[in-house]
């Protein structure tokens, strides 16, 4: 029922996106413009900066129609007041910490993050005297924050559910953690999206995204978001984006903003088509296990099921064979694209030990539960039939292959 307030996929359609006020176009043109003409001088000083709401505009590092159109529709879909657009999902991350951390400042962190939060954590924020505890906080360990817990720590991050396992963190717990101990929480929800997950209901502060993948959906662009209360992004615009200068182009704006508004029938496929795999994978005889959450004996089904809407697009599973039986299975499929990157419209697969995961060693693999054998898949929205055909075939060839 409507209650007043647009449902998801009207949001995703409508909001941020406006018709041309000028020419009547129906959809918005691209504001290519890195620059904005002023009438006089005393425009041009009322102008300052631009504005952060879009009220007018100076020059498009500061603001731009197109990627404020964008961060109107993230917003919306969040349940936030505001969101800012950068360059990439890393950008989004690395200006999202900076602008809150200062010399001296410590952060708590899950020990399950993306690899480039990882690195930019572990290797960059210690040079500027940033200390990082990194903790498991997946499942009944989200305790474990709280030991972690310093007078100085400014922001607990997380991501959930993580990758590449799947683990599921408790979102309403960490933010109550957090907060009793006078910190942000900043929630990285790129596996999740909006449609499934909205850490910032359940008391996140900060929400990112790397747009590359679910939002905008097709593959063809590389980009972020910062998402939270209007106070705070107004802040990270003005006194940091600004000048860090890591922005989105209003093209990659103008495709994302496309890309959004089938997010909703996109989640519903990539999920039902999930749950059918996910099920056809634990009764084969060469898969020894499936990491998903939707499956009952994944150990953050409970808490999936109770924060998200469904339990999305990504899965991983490990494979008979180990190590070799992984590279074989990658160089057995057809339909999938052997490629990392998630959240296409089309099916991607990955070998964790061979590929992302290779600097790690075996025990520091195994120690974050990545099998040898362990192959990582986003699930597409084509024929699920088609999906598994192609699973069944691979498999097939590796169980020949290797003799087992
Ligand atoms: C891909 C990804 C990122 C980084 O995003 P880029 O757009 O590649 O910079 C961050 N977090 C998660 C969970 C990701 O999957």
């Amino acid at each position: 029922m409507n209650t007043g307030k647009q449902l998801f996929n009207t949001s995703a359609i409508h909001a941020g996106s406006e018709h041309c006020p000028v020419t009547g176009a129906h959809i918005a043109p691209i504001y290519r413009t890195s620059t904005f003409v002023m009438k006089d001088v005393e425009e041009a000083i009322a102008a300052g900066y631009g504005d952060p709401e879009g009220k007018y505009y100076a020059y498009t590092r500061y603001g731009n129609p197109t990627i404020h159109a964008v961060q109107r529709k993230i917003a919306a879909l969040e349940n936030a007041e505001a969101a800012l657009m950068a360059a990439s999902g890393m950008g989004a991350i690395t200006t999202a910490l900076l602008a809150v951390l200062n010399t001296g400042d410590h952060i708590v962190a899950s020990d399950t993050v993306y690899g480039g939060t990882f690195g930019f954590m572990k290797k960059i924020l210690p040079r500027f005297g940033i200390e990082v505890t990194m903790v498991r906080v997946t499942g009944d360990q989200v305790e474990n924050i709280r030991n972690a817990m310093k007078p100085n720590t400014k922001i607990v991050y997380i991501e959930t559910p993580c990758n590449p396992t799947l683990a599921i963190t408790d979102l309403k717990r960490a933010a109550e953690i957090a907060h009793e101990c006078g910190s942000l929480l900043y929630v990285d929800n790129t596996f999740a999206t909006p449609y499934l997950q909205q850490p910032i209901s359940l008391g996140a502060d900060i929400v990112l995204h790397s747009t590359t993948k679910y939002l905008n959906g097709h593959g063809d662009m590389i980009g972020g978001a910062i998402v939270g209360k209007r106070e705070l992004i107004h802040k990270f615009d003005s006194d940091y984006m600004k000048w860090i200068g890591g922005i989105m182009s209003p093209a990659d704006a103008a495709g994302l903003s496309k890309g959004i508004k089938t997010l909703g029938v996109r989640m519903d496929v990539h999920c039902s088509n999930a749950r059918k795999i996910a099920d056809f994978l634990e009764n084969h005889n060469m898969v020894e296990k499936v990491l998903y959450p939707g499956i009952e004996s994944h150990p953050g089904h409970e808490i999936a099921k109770k924060q998200m809407k469904d339990f999305g697009g990504m899965m991983s599973f490990n494979v008979r064979g180990g190590f070799e039986a992984g590279k074989l299975l990658m160089d057995s499929v057809k339909l999938f694209s052997l490629a990392t990157s998630l959240g296409n419209v089309d099916s991607l697969i990955q070998h964790s030990a061979s590929m992302s995961h290779a600097s790690m060693s075996k025990e520091e693999r195994e120690a974050v539960g990545i099998a040898d054998g362990q192959v990582r898949l986003s699930i597409g929205i084509e024929d699920v039939e088609d999906i598994i055909y192609d699973l069944d075939q691979a498999l097939h060839n590796v169980k020949s292959q290797m003799n087992l």
